[in-house]
This record gives C-alpha cells, sequence and structure tokens, in this order.
C-alpha cells in the first residue's frame, strides 16, 4: 500500500469527537462505571444505562432513536415518577428523549440530553397508555398535542388538565431535579393558579415545550467531571422575566428560537468513551 493509500484509510478512520453522527451511530454504552462528564450542551455519559422501554407508569417513544439512556440518577428518577403517577391515578406517561447510549451531540437540532442528566416527558397522558402498551407503528407515530394556543397565548384546555399540572408538580418538586423547562404559556398559567408558588423555582420558561416538558437532573454527587448550570434565580419566577418570555414569543416568528450557537467542544474525556469497547 503506497503512502498515499494509507494517509487516505487514517483519514477516513479519524473521527473527531464533535461529530454528532459519530455519536449517534454508537449502539451500547460502553462498560465503565457510571459517570457524567461536562454539560447538558456539551458532554457525554460513561457507563450509561438503558431505560427500558416500557415500565410502571411510563412508555418510551421513538424507540428507534436509540435516545433511552441516561446515568443511572436519571433512569432511576423516570421509573420513580412512574410509579408515582400510578399510585396517584394520574396517568401513564410518554417518554421522549433521555440520552444517546453513551450521550454525546445528537444528529438532529436537539442541542441538550448530552451528559446523561435530561430526559423529555410529554404533557399528553393518553387513556390508551394506561391500557396497554403502545405498538411499534403508534411509539414511531403518535404525535405529541400542544397544550398552547399559539393564537391566544393560553393554554389548551381540551388537553391541559389537573392530570398535566400534577405531573409537573411532582417533577418540580423531585428533590434531584436541578430544573425543568416548560413553554411560558405553561408558566404563566401555574403562577396565576398556583396557591403554594413556592415549587415554582425550579420550572422555567423557554422556548418551545408547548407538547413535552424537559427535566435537568443535577449533577449526582461524587461525580467531579459533570458541568452544573448556572444556579436558578430566588423567586418563583413568576416576575419580569416571565414578561420577557411572554413577550418574546408573542413577537417571534413561529416561535421559533434564536439561532444556535456554534457546536461546542466536548471535554477531552469524552474522547474515550466514544472510542471504548
Ligand atoms: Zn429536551
Amino acid at each position: 500500500m503506497g503512502v498515499i493509500a494509507l494517509l487516505a484509510l487514517f483519514a477516513t478512520l479519524w473521527v473527531p469527537a464533535a461529530a454528532a453522527n459519530s455519536w449517534s451511530h454508537v449502539t451500547t454504552p460502553n462498560h465503565a462505571p457510571p459517570e457524567v462528564i461536562g454539560s447538558p450542551a456539551a458532554g457525554c455519559v460513561s457507563g450509561a444505562v438503558i431505560l427500558p422501554p416500557t415500565g410502571v407508569g411510563y412508555q418510551v417513544m421513538r424507540l428507534s432513536r436509540h435516545r433511552n439512556y441516561g446515568h443511572p440518577s436519571l433512569i432511576h428518577f423516570v421509573r420513580t415518577l412512574g410509579e408515582a403517577l400510578v399510585t396517584n391515578h394520574t396517568g401513564v406517561m410518554l417518554v421522549g428523549d433521555l440520552s444517546q447510549p453513551r450521550g454525546g451531540p445528537t444528529a438532529s437540532l436537539h442541542r441538550s440530553h448530552q451528559n446523561g442528566l435530561d430526559v423529555d416527558l410529554w404533557y399528553w397522558l393518553p387513556d390508551v397508555a394506561r391500557e396497554r402498551h403502545l405498538d411499534d407503528d403508534e411509539v414511531e407515530t403518535l404525535a405529541a398535542p400542544s397544550m398552547v394556543n399559539r393564537a391566544s397565548q393560553s393554554l389548551d384546555l381540551t388537553h391541559w388538565t389537573s392530570a398535566q399540572v400534577e405531573l409537573v408538580r411532582l417533577v418540580a418538586t423531585s428533590p434531584e431535579v436541578d430544573r425543568i423547562f416548560v413553554n411560558p404559556v405553561i408558566k404563566k398559567t401555574l403562577c396565576e393558579q398556583e396557591s403554594d408558588r413556592g415549587w415554582l423555582h425550579t420550572v422555567r420558561p423557554w422556548w418551545g415545550h408547548d407538547d413535552h416538558l424537559h427535566v435537568r437532573l443535577h449533577c449526582p454527587p461524587g461525580n467531579e467531571a459533570c458541568v452544573s448550570q448556572k444556579p436558578i434565580p430566588t423567586g418563583d419566577g413568576c416576575d419580569s422575566e416571565l414578561d420577557w418570555w411572554l413577550q418574546a414569543i408573542a413577537t417571534a416568528p413561529k416561535a421559533a428560537p434564536p439561532p444556535p450557537p456554534p457546536a461546542p467542544v466536548l471535554p477531552a474525556a469524552c474522547e474515550s468513551v466514544l472510542h471504548a469497547h
């Protein structure tokens, strides 16, 4: 083999750590003690655990994406929440993305969910999920209904009921939860309707999130390489910050967030997680 051919071979073998495709093509976690590395938007997870497709009080959607992996603390959180939803007769939740088997950037626009501590939960708690497991086709194609009427900037009360409030409250008051992201209209409604607003501290307004809420856990104890987000300002957040968000989503074209920042550089330790066996 000539030098040129050898160089060409090495060129095809070299995979940059931050390339989304290499992370999304890995189908298994690496074998290592569980460890969160980096932040939700620039990180990975070593020794991740799979969330089984179905369990008490939950069902994972879009299984073909292979995004039902996370740090064991996240898997434990989802399972415990599912059990609580059944115990108090709230319903059975549909679970969206967690992380890829080793975390890292995804091939789609989803920018966080990289370090095994984020999970999306649909607000919709369909009756059918109480009665049976969804079939493969439903898991891939059922759409999450929006809870927000964009024209009136209010909640769609055909979908938003006390069950949705209970889901958000259970998540927001779980001690391992750092913060959750919801549509600003949802936050506004909770601010207006909840007599005890103490638990609204962890409920953060963000773009989109009208058909699912996004949960982010605290860095697990002892995970020195885990990068925490800036602490949330004190208070319930039912203030001028929320007013800013309501104005922003009302005036943004199609409620689109600003363009995402350039792809982040992952911590060097993620390189070995990606390439480990
Ligand atoms: Zn999310």
